[in-house]
């Protein structure tokens, strides 16, 4: 058994070292306090123990007291054994009730201590496995695979925060849209495994260009969207401008052979035209992508504001 930290919070000091020479011997790390403000203190701590023994009875504030305030704003979950002399059956209630997990009567027996003990620790086992599960989930949800960067929801979520955040705070979004030129021959000339290579390593130079508060997304196969929050159109032209630099400025070294890529790149922000629809600045920024790659590709062109409103209009229509 790994050492699990376990705080003993009990003010009678026989009780105390009984509690704490068993639970060392089992290999337990023990903290000890002997009444509930201390014990409060610890458990609101850095590192704090998962596995609380709380006496009911002790001065400054009693057991239930302290598992009622931990329940209300714990992040963690702790675990905790209420320790009582009272043997009634309505006590043991009032003190599951107050959220206790467990109970355990004094003088108590080292064996069903132990087992206490333990069925806390697999129980808190259980929720670290269940959070660890969660977290994977909740990852996999909003995130592409491949290139580890939001996937189409993810970043379709954020993009709308963005624009709600700066419609409230009249301030402006920036979106970018850019797709790899010529992508398909990378794919038929080196096969798919350079094609995946190459757009991980883009993502890389995406992530490193931007600013730390910049959200990137893989919106389809080799088409990106990137979120600017606070930049209006000239800031957002001018940060499209040097990803394009970044993404092409040295060939892509996959493991066999190195591959020359540009890409082409839209953009479209919210002060252009006062437009606050994130679906209307995405199409603007997709359309002006689109200008981009008949102009010729590895360029970037901004919106127009004629083209924002024209799309507003549309797609206004389509939702009225
Ligand atoms: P353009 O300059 O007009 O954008 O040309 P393109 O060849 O990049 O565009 P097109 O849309 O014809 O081809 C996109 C290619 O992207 C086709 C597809 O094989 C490739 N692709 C999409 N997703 C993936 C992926 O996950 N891995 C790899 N290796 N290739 C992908
Ligand atoms: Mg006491
Ligand atoms: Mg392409
Ligand atoms: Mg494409």
């Amino acid at each position: 058994m790994s050492q699990l930290r376990v705080l003993i919070a009990e003010d009678d000091p026989v009780s105390s070292r009984i509690l704490q020479a068993h639970l060392s011997k089992w290999g337990y790390q023990v903290v000890v306090t002997t009444n509930g403000l201390d014990a409060w203190a610890v458990l609101q701590g850095s590192d704090a123990p998962k596995l609380a023994v709380l006496d009911w009875m002790m001065p400054s504030m009693d057991g239930p007291e302290v598992i009622r305030r931990l329940r209300q704003d714990s992040k963690e979950y702790v675990y905790v054994i209420l320790l009582t002399a009272r043997s009634q059956k309505e006590d043991m209630l009032a003190g599951l009730e107050a959220g206790a997990d467990d109970y355990l009567s004094k003088p108590f027996d080292a064996h069903e201590l132990k087992a206490r003990i333990r069925t806390g620790r697999r129980i808190l086992d259980l929720q670290t496995q269940l959070m660890t599960v969660q977290t994977l989930l909740r990852e996999e949800a909003t995130h592409d695979p491949l290139t580890k960067t939001w996937n189409r929801s993810g970043i379709l979520d954020i993009l709308q925060r963005e624009c709600a955040r700066a419609a409230r705070s009249e301030g402006s979004v920036g979106v970018v849209m850019a797709d790899l030129d010529h992508f398909k021959p990378v794919n038929d000339t080196y096969g798919h495994m350079t094609g995946d290579e190459v757009l991980r390593e883009m993502s890389r130079r995406m992530a490193a260009s931007v600013r730390a508060y910049d959200s990137i997304g893989r919106y389809g196969g080799e088409e990106f969207v990137i979120v600017l929050p606070d930049c209006g159109a000239l800031s957002a032209f001018q940060r499209a401008e040097t990803l394009r630099e970044d993404i092409s400025n040295k060939p892509v070294e996959a493991t066999s052979v190195s591959v020359a890529v540009t890409a082409s790149l839209g953009v479209a922000a919210m002060d252009q035209v006062d437009c606050q629809d994130y679906e209307v600045l995405l199409r603007a920024a997709d359309a002006a992508l689109y200008r981009s790659k008949a102009a010729g590709r590895n360029q970037t062109t901004l919106a127009t504001p004629q083209e924002i409103s024209m799309l507003s209009a549309v797609i206004g229509q389509g939702k009225a």
